[in-house]
């Protein structure tokens, strides 16, 4: 393998991550050294290119939430939220990467209003965690069930609206990229899916790097007379390239691509989910396994898939109803706040300190059943990725051709009919094709999850990996299955008009 120069050579653990890179793709393949994407993607408008179209869609959805029809079916608020958007978003992360923070709407308002507006602050040492993420997700999940968002188009705009508003609020005080860091949360969803994405903005040569002076992609391009003015800003989320490792609090903003006076950087294949396997020291996050706040967001990450799917099944009305009833509670939030705390919050504190104590007493084990805890629930990543999948793709592909009529609808109520009548018998693939994608997903998901876990095992016990391995085992099986049952149930439809 590539001899790294000695002041960058790193422990066993992270040298094993680079052998690995190198026995599975050896040499990677690299999105930006291929012809046209590749030279587009390094042109160093190319992000602004790609946040154009999407701020001016997320315009028009505002608008056509705030003014256009009430029927959330009808409306591009609801369907391109709640259908295509978020179907895209995991698809695009499959695939590729975190596509959607590359060309992320936000960010180019927030960049337009600090040309004018120059953050002061710095974000309270304190408060540099994902603990504020991990509030917010929970949040915008329960919000999203209490009101009843997707079949709303004005609460839609609102959201919407009101993600603009917090982006240019934080951003305009607080230095570097404050929001996408710590508090974002499609930002943080994003991080976490992306460790089981193919690509990784990454250096191609550690011995370039190691023979680098500038460190530009950190510290940025400055203009070398003045050294005042910045040609072009290194990594905002204080990631040192280097000692990089996977795609955790990367945004794929490119800067440092730009900013790099060696062409040292691509956008390279990767074994998906490999950056589980071990535990390094990473730049800008330092070792997962010390890291609370990011296992609590993967665990938020895996148990609100969860939740969210089961937020739309008939079976949900049930338990309801029971709670109202046993508990004699009126309010339907406080009913689906109990659920939320079940899913969310006590079942993995269940299952997830069951397994680490299995782990500790029949493994021998040495760390603390917490230690152990933080530690496995990293294992969890891809499972939850692949629930995701399942739940957004089954939305995505059934109603996939739902944003035809809603565009022609659209067009057709500022007076202007271009495309003509509206087409509402347009709705998407059929549940037959859709189902075996859904379960392809999961299955996916479960066998990533088992494979990291039983690495994790394999080092954490020489005697008994398989002691180790099997209570994690039975969470990640105990997790398919609720998810494989939740898609066998009948699911509402929502945002989407039925045919017929
Ligand atoms: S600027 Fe380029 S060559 Fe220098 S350390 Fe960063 S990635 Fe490596
Ligand atoms: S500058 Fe930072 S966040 Fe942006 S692509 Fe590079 S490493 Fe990722």
């Amino acid at each position: 393998m590539t001899k790294l120069p000695e002041t960058l050579a790193g422990s066993p653990e992270e040298n094993e991550i680079l052998d690995q890179e190198e026995f599975f793709a050896s040499p990677p393949f690299d999105l930006l050294s291929i012809p046209v994407a590749g030279r587009l993607l390094r042109w160093r408008h190319a992000r602004t290119l790609l946040q154009i179209p999407l701020l001016v869609i997320s315009v028009v959805m505002i608008l056509q939430g705030l003014l256009g029809p009430s029927i959330s079916p009808k409306n591009l608020a609801t369907v391109l939220t709640w259908v295509h958007f978020r179907g895209a978003l995991v698809l695009a992360l499959l695939c590729a990467g975190n596509l959607f923070c590359l060309a992320c709407p936000f960010m180019l308002a927030r960049n337009m209003m600090r040309r004018w507006i120059h953050p002061r602050f710095n974000w309270p040492r304190k408060l540099r965690n994902k603990w504020i993420a991990v509030a917010l997700i929970i949040l915008v999940l329960f919000a999203y069930e209490v009101f009843s968002l997707w079949s709303s188009p004005r609460l839609t705009a609102c959201v919407i609206l009101g993600y603009f508003a917090v982006a240019l609020v934080i951003d305009g005080l607080f230095t570097h990229g404050t929001f996408c860091k710590y508090v974002c949360p499609i930002g943080q969803f994003n991080f976490v899916a992306a460790t089981s994405s193919p690509l990784e903005v990454t250096v191609r040569d550690h011995e370039v790097c190691g023979a680098c002076h500038t460190k530009d992609c950190i510290r940025g391009r400055r203009e070398p007379s003045s050294q005042l003015a910045i040609l072009q800003r290194g990594c905002e989320l204080a990631l040192f390239q280097p000692a990089k490792v996977g795609n955790m609090d990367c945004t794929f903003c490119l800067d440092c691509v730009h900013a790099c006076p060696h062409d040292n950087i691509g956008i390279l294949s990767r074994l998906p989910a490999g950056e589980l396997m071990s535990d390094p020291q990473r730049s800008g996050i330092g070792r997962f396994s010390r890291r609370k706040d990011i296992a609590a967001l993967t665990i938020v990450f895996c148990f609100g898939a969860l939740m969210n799917a089961f937020g739309m099944v008939s079976p949900v009305y049930v338990v309801e109803n029971w709670l109202e009833r046993q508990l004699h509670i009126a309010s339907q939030a406080t009913v689906l706040g109990l659920i939320f705390a079940l899913v969310i919050v006590v079942e993995p504190a269940i299952l997830l300190g069951l397994a680490a104590w299995i782990t500790r007493t029949w493994a021998g084990v040495k760390s603390g059943w917490l230690a152990v805890a933080v530690r496995y629930s990293y294992s969890l990543a891809p499972l939850g990725f692949g629930m995701w999948l399942a739940h957004y793709g089954y939305h995505f592909f059934t109603g996939l051709y739902t944003i035809i009529p809603v565009t022609q609808n659209a067009f057709a109520e500022i007076g202007w009919p271009v495309l003509g009548d509206p087409r509402w018998t347009l709705v998407g693939l059929p549940k037959t094709f859709v189902e075996p994608l859904e379960f392809g997903f999961l299955l996916l998901g479960l066998a990533g999850s088992m494979l990291i876990a039983w690495r994790m095992a394999e080092e954490d016990s020489d005697d008994h990996p398989v002691r180790a391995f099997t209570p994690w085992a039975a969470v990640c099986i105990l997790l398919f299955l609720a998810s494989a049952w939740l898609m066998t149930q009948p699911m509402d439809m929502r945002a989407t008009m039925m045919a017929g």
